[in-house]
C-alpha cells in the first residue's frame, strides 16, 4: 500500500514538472538556439527578446492605443502614467486688479491698518525678541475675534508683562481674565500658557523660527504660523490666508473654480490651505506678505462676507474710480444673499 502511494506521488510530481518545464513549442526559435549557450552575445540577445515580448504583452493586455515610439524604438503603455493636473493660470488682468486694490486701500481706515498684530508689537516691546513674542500672542488671540478686541486684550497682556517667562508663570485663570472677551478666551488662556512654556523650554525664550515648529505650539494653525513668520521674523515663508483672503481670492477668480483633493479628484469645499497653495502657485513672492493686510482691509471695508459693497468698489466700476476696473471682478453684484459653502466652512474651522 505504501509502495502504491509512493508510485502515485512520483507520477504526480513528474506531471507537475512536465507542465512547468519550458518546451521548444513554448520558446521562440532564437531562445531555443540560445538555450544552454553561455556566450555573452547570446545572453544579451535573449535578454533583449525577453524585454520585447514583455512590452508587446503589456500593450495587448492594456488594450490602449500605442504611444509614440521612444528613441530606442520601444513602445510604452501610457495607461500607467498619471497625467499631472493642469497648472492653474490666474486671470490675465490680475496685476490691474491688484493695483486697484492697492489704490483703494491706500486711504486706510480698515481696523487691520491700526490694530493688526504687527501694529501693536511695534510700540510695546523693546527688542526684536520681545516684539516677536507679542506678534505670536496677538496672532493667537485674533482668531474669531475682531481686531479692536484682540488689540485691547494684547495691550492688557503687555501691561501685565508679555514675555514668555512671565506668561508661562501666570495662572490660566489670570490669563483668562486678562484676555476676556476674545473668542474662546478660556481655551486660548490654556494655549498661551503652554505655548509660552514651550518657547522658554525649547526655544531659549524666543518664538520658534519655522512654520513647522510654530504649528507645533498649541492653538497655532497654518494661518497664524505664516502670519508670525511674515511679521515676527520678516520671512515670506508663505501667504497668510484668513477668511477674508480666502473669500476674496474666490470672488476674484484667483483660485481654481474647483479645488483638487489629494488623489486628484475634485473637492467639494475649498479650504484656506487650498487657497494658500493655489495663490502661492502664481502670485510673485514679493506680494506674499502685503497681500494679507491688503485683502483683509478690503474685506473689512468693502468686500464684506455678507452683502459686499460692489457699488462702492472700483473693481465693479464704482467707488469714484476712473472706470478702468469695471470688468475686473467676475463676482460683482452677484452676491445671492448667502456666503459660499467654503467661506462658511473656513469661518467654522477658524473657530475650532
Ligand atoms: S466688486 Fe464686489 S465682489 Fe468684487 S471685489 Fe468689489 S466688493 Fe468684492
Amino acid at each position: 500500500m505504501i509502495a502504491a502511494a509512493c508510485r502515485r506521488l512520483s507520477q504526480t510530481v513528474a506531471r507537475a514538472s512536465r507542465s512547468t518545464r519550458p518546451t521548444a513549442a513554448r520558446m521562440s526559435p532564437r531562445a531555443v538556439a540560445g538555450a544552454g549557450d553561455p556566450s555573452p552575445a547570446r545572453r544579451k540577445r535573449a535578454k533583449r527578446e525577453h524585454v520585447e515580448l514583455k512590452v508587446e504583452h503589456a500593450s495587448d493586455v492594456a488594450s490602449t492605443p500605442p504611444s509614440k515610439p521612444t528613441k530606442n524604438g520601444r513602445r510604452v503603455s501610457t495607461s500607467a502614467v498619471a497625467s499631472p493636473p493642469p497648472a492653474f493660470a490666474p486671470p490675465s488682468d490680475w496685476r490691474e486688479t491688484l493695483a486697484i486694490i492697492k489704490r483703494m486701500r491706500a486711504v486706510g481706515g480698515a481696523p487691520v491698518d491700526t490694530m493688526g498684530c504687527e501694529k501693536i508689537s511695534e510700540d510695546v516691546a523693546e527688542d526684536a525678541r520681545g516684539r516677536r513674542f507679542v506678534v505670536l500672542v496677538s496672532a493667537m488671540l485674533s482668531s474669531q475675534t475682531k481686531d479692536p478686541i484682540t488689540h485691547a486684550a494684547t495691550a492688557r497682556l503687555v501691561a501685565h508683562g508679555c514675555t514668555p517667562e512671565n506668561i508661562a508663570a501666570t495662572s490660566e485663570e489670570v490669563l483668562d481674565e486678562l484676555i476676556t472677551p476674545v473668542g474662546f478666551h478660556a481655551r486660548k488662556a490654556q494655549y498661551l500658557k503652554r505655548a509660552a512654556k514651550m518657547c522658554v523650554d525649547e526655544h531659549g525664550g524666543d518664538i520658534p523660527p519655522t512654520v513647522e515648529a510654530l504649528m507645533a505650539l498649541p492653538g497655532v494653525g497654518p494661518k497664524m504660523a505664516y502670519l508670525v513668520m511674515n511679521v515676527g521674523w520678516g520671512v515670506a515663508a508663505g501667504i497668510c490666508v484668513d477668511v477674508h483672503v480666502h473669500r476674496i481670492a474666490e470672488r476674484l477668480g484667483w483660485v481654481p473654480s474647483v479645488a483638487t483633493g489629494e488623489n486628484g479628484s475634485p473637492k467639494k469645499n475649498r479650504t484656506p490651505e487650498d487657497t494658500r497653495v493655489a495663490l502661492e502657485g502664481w502670485l510673485p513672492r514679493e506680494e506674499w506678505v502685503e497681500i494679507n493686510p491688503l485683502l483683509v482691509g478690503h474685506g473689512q471695508l468693502t468686500c464684506t462676507p455678507r452683502a459686499p459693497k460692489c457699488a462702492e468698489c472700483e473693481l465693479s466700476g464704482g467707488g469714484g474710480g476712473d472706470g478702468k476696473g469695471a470688468a475686473l471682478c467676475p463676482s460683482a453684484f452677484s452676491w445671492n444673499g448667502s456666503e459660499t459653502e467654503s467661506g462658511k466652512k473656513a469661518a467654522r474651522e477658524e473657530k475650532e
